[in-house]
C-alpha cells in the first residue's frame, strides 16, 4: 500500500509523533535503574521497590504498545512491527524509511 499522495505536513507530523513515542519508550527503559536507586535511598522496603516496579511495568507496557502501533507514513504498515515481531529500529521494517527522514521519497 503506497501513500505517496499524503500531505508533506501530515507526513512529517506522523514521523515526529513516531520519534516522540520512541523517546518515551527508551526513556522509560533507561529510567528504571536510577529510579530504583532513588527509591532504595528514600525507602529501602520491599513494598516501595515492588510499587516502583509495578508502576514502571505499567508505563513500559503503555509505551511499548504506543511504539508498536506507530504507522509508517510512506507504506502505511506498522513502522516497528513485522508480523508479531516488534523491532524498534530506526528504519521502517517494510519500506526502509528512516526515522529521521522528513521528506517524501521513494527510497
Ligand atoms: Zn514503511
Amino acid at each position: 500500500m503506497e501513500n505517496s499522495s499524503i500531505d508533506p505536513v501530515v507526513y512529517a507530523g506522523i514521523l515526529k509523533a513516531t520519534r516522540r513515542r520512541r523517546k518515551y519508550f527508551f526513556s522509560t527503559v533507561l529510567i528504571y535503574i536510577p529510579a530504583l536507586l532513588l527509591v532504595h535511598k528514600i525507602s529501602p522496603t520491599n513494598l516501595a521497590m515492588g510499587t516502583l516496579f509495578a508502576v514502571w511495568v505499567v508505563f513500559l507496557i503503555i509505551f511499548t504498545v504506543l511504539v508498536a502501533l506507530c504507522k509508517c507514513p510512506r507504506c502505511g504498515n506498522y513502522f516497528h512491527m513485522h508480523g508479531i515481531t516488534l523491532l524498534i529500529l530506526r528504519k521502517c521494517l517494510h519500506c526502509q524509511l528512516h526515522i529521521a527522514s522528513n521528506t517524501i521519497s521513494t527510497n
